[in-house]
């Protein structure tokens, strides 16, 4: 592409004779051009000719952020040359009276894309364009073809430029800046652009906000508040990225509302006359329209309610913004000043005035020049304007040139400066990145949603409860009430029947007593036969009488006995009643104690949602942070490794990063916090605790901490209690560098931490895990102390049990363990604390010692040649040592180890040794 935009160079057209060189070049256009390429084509295939180049870019663009294979992936974006199109005023009223007898000075053949400017009568130059507007263009079709295509690109997220280049009065801003309000035809570039900006985007979700500012004199000032006078451009030291931040920013809602401000900063520019045309501009006008729009997924980002979701914390994602950034300039004449005749003026204001206008050539003479040096720093405008040429943004310039002849000179500098502005590259690159602030603010919603609807669980069931307890007690009482209440009533009855029959009994007795008075006397005086026969018959009667009297009194205690029994079971029903309200209780409070489980299960589904919010930010940070270091590059790289963090956050590979948002953690948490979710029911919330333990037990400072916390324990007891062998692996690191504490070693000890980490071994399958925990007993192996108790509880033969898998990793940690204890032994046995052969021959380690003596792992065979040189040290274990081999590797190794130390070490243990003296004068060898 650069070599096609170098053969639109002027050079080769200077000569009108250079016809078929015109043809080839013409070409060359035609395929590398993105405007319209042949004017007699309707206005809306121009666009389309763009468009399906933008196609081409978004399938290239790293739209697809979670897809790795964006073709930006290397940082670099889409080249794209600067696009200049010439447009040519029709002759004003003043032309067609003065230069009624002359010529244009320049002949357009838009068919060719090409303009010819005359020299003379006989003399010609043609010069190729992007386009070439003649003075019956369209406002519609210049707009369609030049600024429609970047503000799409700007929709799409790309920074975007559109500027107008020429001579005072030859239709910059007839142009760019013309309304259009008496008639909608003549409507120019800004105002279309916003039209169609509006009309693509959505009002709800996006935003669409302008400044609008002028240069005069290297002072930018406020448009929509002319009071802010000077304003100062803020530059990103590292980015590179320019912004204006004291400029006010309206946002547009409506395109009458923008009109509003189009009109408002129209009556603020400043305006200087100049004798070529009252209404024309010493200074430059800047249009700044933001765009912010919201990358739609496919996926809705809030995919639960309820909240009750364990694994939804870990589908949030960060929502994507494109932001682009339309920039119009309507640029101050390009006539030299002295010409203008501008009154009032200094020559020191004469040369601020075109200050920027003559930086902004040079810029572009650099650029076109590939030179090394951009003198983009010499004046505002340029540094405004630094994305625009030889930035990232899509760029097309419109060059506005005049009829007349009497201008020639002008215009002729006008084309040049367009023919040189063909030649910058840019390189088009998407603005996106993660809104975490939205994210942010959503997680911390949802986390108040979920807060707020335990909280009214817990109320209505609380509520709940109390209404049944009331209500229980309530019939309790009723049943009881009832219950006294019948009781009473019985009682009474029968104590007034029983009165009853006691008077009849007595009123009896009265009235027997009586007649048997009477009888008496009756008999002392009558035959004592029939006085007998008579006092028989009157007994008979009685008898009778009470026995009637007896009849009545059973049917009636049957009675009493029946009701009572009825009593009985009544209440016998009321107990039951009694029963199975208090197993209701029960039931309530085995529900109570459910939902406070369930209570506490998503208190740890809170503190993972923290923990990952605060990773999430900490990511944003820390990824803010690098990309201001990175600059602009890499973009796609760093979103793929960020994405995967945020997935994964233990993964991060950034460790410093990693740390620092544990220990934040850490911080807002608290330890106990973190410990308690060790023992938590959900696997997920277990393994996510431990993972942060193992990363705070790496810390030192952290250590002490953790154990005093009783965090120590708790890591042994998931060793014990655990299946999981992510969570064997992760727990045994972090036991092994707590490990690293000798008082931490005898905790361990004591807590049967040597069994324990045996059994994790044995029933490990990662080497990772065995690497862990070959780790941790190796430390242990360091500590004097320990020696026996570590011995007899199995440790020697754990560290040989996990050579089986292999891994370079695990042996260079048994090996390491090995030397650990062999010093450790030889150290007692010099002090006399020891005097029997050494334990790691009586548990068999030796023919693995000999065998990894020269193992080409260097990790592995350092660590053995020192046990070998300290098991050397104790003559006991010479005899062992000749048989097993031992013997011959030391001997290697008091010749051939690269360690100077190690070597004496042999050298010296072989000589201390007359066991080894004598093996080896019996075999005629030297040492
Ligand atoms: P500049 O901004 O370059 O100084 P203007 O846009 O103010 O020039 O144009 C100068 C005059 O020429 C204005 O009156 C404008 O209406 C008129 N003019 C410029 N270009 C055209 C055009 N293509 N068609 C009709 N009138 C034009
Ligand atoms: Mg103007």
């Amino acid at each position: 592409m650069a070599a096609a935009g170098a053969a639109f160079g002027s050079n080769t057209y200077r000569n009108g004779a250079h016809r078929s060189s015109v043809k080839a070049d013409g070409k060359n256009l035609a395929a590398n051009q993105s405007f319209k390429s042949s004017s007699s084509a309707s206005s809306s295939s121009a666009s389309s000719s763009f468009k399906s180049r933008s196609l081409q870019f978004r399938k290239s663009s790293p739209a697809a952020l979670g897809g790795a294979n964006g073709a930006a992936k290397d940082g670099g974006g889409v080249p794209g040359r600067v696009r200049v199109a010439v447009r040519l005023r029709p002759r004003n009223a003043e032309e067609l009276a003065a230069d009624a007898d002359f010529a244009d000075c320049v002949e357009l053949q838009p068919e060719l894309k090409r303009l010819k400017l005359r020299k003379n009568n006989w003399d010609t130059d043609t010069y190729a364009f992007d386009e070439v507007f003649t003075e019956f263009a369209s406002q519609k079709r210049v707009y369609e073809v030049v600024a429609k295509p970047v503000v799409e690109s700007v929709l799409e997220g790309y920074n975007g430029t559109v500027m107008a280049y020429g001579q005072t009065g030859t239709g910059k801003t007839y142009t760019l800046g013309k309304l259009g309000e008496e008639d909608t035809a003549a409507r120019g570039i800004m105002v279309r652009a916003m039209e169609d900006i509006l009309g693509d985007i959505s009002l709800e979700a996006d935003s669409v906000s302008v400044s609008y500012l002028q240069l005069y004199m290297e002072t930018i000032q406020d448009l929509l508040d002319p009071s802010n006078d000077n304003i100062s451009i803020v530059e990103d030291p590292k980015t590179g990225d320019v912004s204006l931040p004291g400029a006010t920013l309206v946002e547009v809602r409506d395109q009458q509302n923008f009109l509003e401000l189009l009109r408002l900063g129209e009556a603020h520019r400043f305006a200087a006359n100049t004798k070529l045309n009252t209404e024309s501009s010493r200074s430059h006008a800047i249009l700044m329209v933001n765009v912010k729009r919201y990358v739609k997924e496919k996926d809705p980002v809030l995919p639960m309610e309820n909240g009750s979701n364990s694994h939804s914390a870990k589908t949030f994602k960060a929502p994507i913004i494109r932001k682009g950034k339309l920039v119009v300039v309507d640029l101050a004449g390009s006539e030299r000043i002295d010409k203008s005749g501008s009154e009032g003026h200094t020559l020191e204001e004469a040369k601020s005035i075109n200050l920027s206008l003559s930086a902004l050539g040079k810029c572009i003479n650099a650029l076109a020049e590939n030179s090394a040096h951009v003198p983009v720093r010499d004046s505002k405008l340029t540094r405004l304007l630094r994305d625009s040429f030889g930035g990232t943004a899509r760029t097309s310039l419109v060059i506005t040139i005049g009829p007349s002849p009497r201008h020639r000179g002008e215009t002729m500098s006008t084309i040049m400066f367009g023919q040189r502005a063909m030649k910058v590259e840019n390189m088009l690159k998407l603005k996106e990145e993660f809104d975490y602030k939205s994210l942010s603010r959503r997680l911390e919603l949802q986390l108040d949603k979920l807060i707020a609807e335990h909280e009214r669980q817990q109320k209505a069931f609380d509520d709940e409860i109390e209404r049944i307890h009331a209500e229980s007690e309530m019939r309790i009482a009723e049943t009881d009430g009832k219950y006294a209440d019948a009781l009473e009533k019985e009682r009474i009855k029968y104590q007034k029947e029983y009165m009853e029959s006691i008077k009849k009994i007595e009123e009896q007795l009265v009235g027997d007593q009586q007649k048997h008075d009477n009888d008496s006397a009756t008999v002392s005086h009558n035959d004592y036969y029939s006085n007998g026969e008579v006092s028989s018959i009157s007994a008979l009667d009685e008898v009778a009488d009470l026995k009637k009297l007896l009849e009545k009194e059973t049917i009636l205690k049957k009675a009493a006995e029946e009701e009572l029994t009825n009593h009985k079971r009544q209440l016998y029903q009321s107990k039951l009643m009694e029963a199975s309200a208090t197993s209701e209780i029960l039931k309530l409070r085995k529900l109570l104690e459910d939902e406070s489980r369930q209570k506490q299960k998503l208190e740890g589904e809170i503190a993972i949602m923290q923990s990952q919010l605060l990773q999430l930010s900490f990511d944003a940070d820390e990824r803010r942070r690098q990309l201001d270091r990175t600059g602009s590059g890499n973009d796609s790289n760093d979103l793929d490794c960020l994405t995967a963090q945020v997935k994964n956050p233990q993964l991060s590979d950034s460790e410093n990063g990693e740390k620092a948002s544990v220990a934040k953690l850490f911080e807002q948490v608290g330890l106990h916090k973190i410990l308690s979710l060790l023992e938590a029911d959900d696997a997920d919330v277990r393994i996510h605790a431990v993972k942060v333990v193992a990363n705070l037990a790496a810390e030192e400072a952290n250590q002490q901490k953790i154990v005093e916390a009783g965090g120590l324990m708790s890591l042994l007891n998931l060793l014990r209690s655990s299946d999981d062998e992510t969570i064997h692996r992760v727990a045994a690191g972090a036991i092994a560098n707590l490990a690293m504490n000798e008082t931490n070693q005898e905790l361990i000890m004591a807590q049967g931490g040597i069994r324990l980490l045996s059994t994790t071994a044995a029933n490990a399958g990662d080497p990772q895990t065995l690497r862990m925990v070959a780790g941790a007993i190796a430390n242990l192996c360091g500590n004097d102390k320990l020696q026996t108790v570590l011995r007899s509880e199995g440790g020697i033969k754990a560290l040989l049990g996990m050579v089986r898998c292999g891994h370079p990793d695990v042996l260079a940690q048994v090996a390491r363990g090995i030397a650990n204890f062999a010093k450790c032994e030889s150290r007692a046995s010099a002090q006399g604390a020891k005097t029997g052969r050494s334990l790691l021959i009586e548990d068999g380690a030796l023919p693995w010692i000999v065998q990894n003596a020269n193992n080409e792992a260097s990790a592995i065979r350092r660590h053995i040649e020192l046990a070998l040189c300290h098991l050397a040290q104790h003559e006991v274990n010479a005899k062992d040592m000749i048989s097993g081999g031992a013997l011959w590797e030391l001997v290697r190794i008091s010749r051939d180890c690269s360690r100077e130390d190690i070597r004496t070490l042999a050298r010296r243990s072989l000589a201390s040794s007359s066991t080894f003296k004598a093996e080896l004068r019996r075999l005629r060898m030297d040492y």
